[in-house]
């Protein structure tokens, strides 16, 4: 069960556009049972379109293309499709009722360009697009089915999700693909993989590993294709297991992307809340645990506490603390943290301060160095970290590792 996919557009090829459509496809065909053997991005031109179809033709059970089915000149896929099925173009009534209902509500008239986007090759089934005016395109020829969508991401999601994925989840029913991620975090890819090499080689042939790191975590995906008689779920589960018995001080949860929503949930389930004081990080452990929804019920708010004179004004940490252990010390950050937790009335409260660089490192606080604290009823604990030399990197990785402390605290972990 192959498939492959095809994005057509020069705007692609030259970087103006990024292609999430393939990504996106990628996914739900994996997801799916497919195994996805190649992306292709061409040239919106007859030739290239014709040679591409000609080489994926009978070699894959899938085909997959968006793009280039617009009302404009410079849209030849529609025709090009015409050609290689070698059929003819007709109108399609249901397409230019939607069309000319489509533009009425609009306000605008009916033009040639709008009637040619209801014409469509005689031998394809057409799939209906509620959310634009080019239509989807089913066609089959020598043993593979090719699927034509346009570009506009949310008009291909919808044919995909309306038409596409439960027609070739009916058409290809018996073979499965599961997933499962586990997120994890504290040791880096080249140990991680150290680490688990004896698990990874114990592993059956049908489940496969991957490690997909970024900004510090490490999500390890465990792939296992399946069919009606080895239960891809059982077999995942039992390896799942495993992996907790191997690594279980640096997992952290399954199915899960990021701390800020494993932080969000823990704190709803519990009912508690947060509050950040953010010197070197300014403000990004705030836009992470607000960019999840739902976050007002458990983030009060922030002090970005850039200037030690925040700090000793709003934050109350006395002038002596800073002049004595410096801005980046255990001390400083712990009270940071404690006089957020009071101003702010929280149950937890996380602060920050380090040296991001490029400049203001000194031989004993390197750039690089973080100095974090998590505030509780319980108490004040203190972490450092050091990291590399590029700035932008380094508030990610200072936020991240924050954010760790953060939950190891909140799980008592
Ligand atoms: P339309 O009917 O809107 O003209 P179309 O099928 O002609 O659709 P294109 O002209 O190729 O599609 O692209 C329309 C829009 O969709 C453009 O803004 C383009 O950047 C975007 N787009 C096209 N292909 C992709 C892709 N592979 N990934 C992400 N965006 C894409
Ligand atoms: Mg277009």
């Amino acid at each position: 069960m192959t498939a492959q996919i095809i994005t057509i557009g020069d705007e692609l090829l030259i970087g103006q556009t990024i292609d999430t459509n393939s990504a996106w496809i990628g996914a739900e065909l994996t997801k799916t049972g497919f195994d996805v053997t190649r992306r292709i991005s061409i040239h919106d031109l007859r030739d290239d379109i014709i040679d591409t179809l000609n080489e994926v033709s009978g070699r894959s059970d899938v085909i997959l293309i968006t793009g280039g089915l617009g009302p404009t000149s410079d849209d030849i896929t529609k025709q090009t499709l015409c050609e290689f099925f070698e059929t003819r173009f007709v109108t399609d009534y249901d397409v230019l009722e939607m069309i000319e209902g489509m533009m009425k509500r609009r306000g605008f008239p009916m033009n040639d360009n709008n009637r040619r986007q209801a014409e469509v090759p005689e031998s394809c089934r057409v799939l209906k697009n509620a959310t634009g005016t080019a239509p989807g395109m089913w066609f089959e020829k020598q043993g593979s089915i090719f699927i034509s969508m346009p570009g506009v991401p949310y008009e291909m999601k919808y044919i995909m999700q309306e038409h596409v994925l439960p027609e070739l989840n009916k058409r290809f029913s018996s073979r499965s693909i599961k997933l499962k991620n586990i997120m994890t975090y504290g040791a880096p890819e080249a140990l991680l993989a150290e680490l688990l090499t004896g698990f990874e080689a114990s592993l059956p042939g049908e489940i496969k590993l991957a490690y997909l790191p970024s900004s510090g975590i490490i999500k390890l995906r465990l792939t296992a294709k399946g069919d009606k008689t080895n239960l891809p779920d059982e077999m995942l589960q039992q390896q799942v297991e495993k992996l907790y018995r191997t690594i279980p001080e640096l997992i952290i949860a399954e199915d899960e992307e990021n701390f800020e929503t494993v932080i969000g949930k823990l704190l709803r389930e519990k009912g508690l809340s947060v509050c950040t004081s953010e010197s070197c990080t300014g403000g990004r452990i705030a836009h992470m645990l607000t960019s999840v929804p739902g976050s007002s019920a458990y983030y009060h708010g922030s002090v970005i506490a850039y200037d030690n004179k925040v700090k000793t004004s709003l934050l109350g940490v006395p002038q002596n603390v800073i002049d004595r252990y410096g801005a980046v010390s255990s001390e400083t950050v712990a009270l940071m943290a404690e006089g957020a937790r009071k101003i702010l009335q929280t149950d937890f409260s996380v602060a920050t301060s380090g040296i991001a660089g490029p400049d203001g490192g000194t031989e004993t606080k390197p750039v690089g160095t973080l100095w974090t604290a998590v505030s509780s009823a319980s108490g004040t604990i203190t972490q450092t970290y050091r990291f590399g030399t590029e700035r932008s990197v380094n508030i990610l990785r200072f936020s991240t590792a924050s954010l760790h402390l953060l939950w190891k605290q909140i799980s008592g972990l």
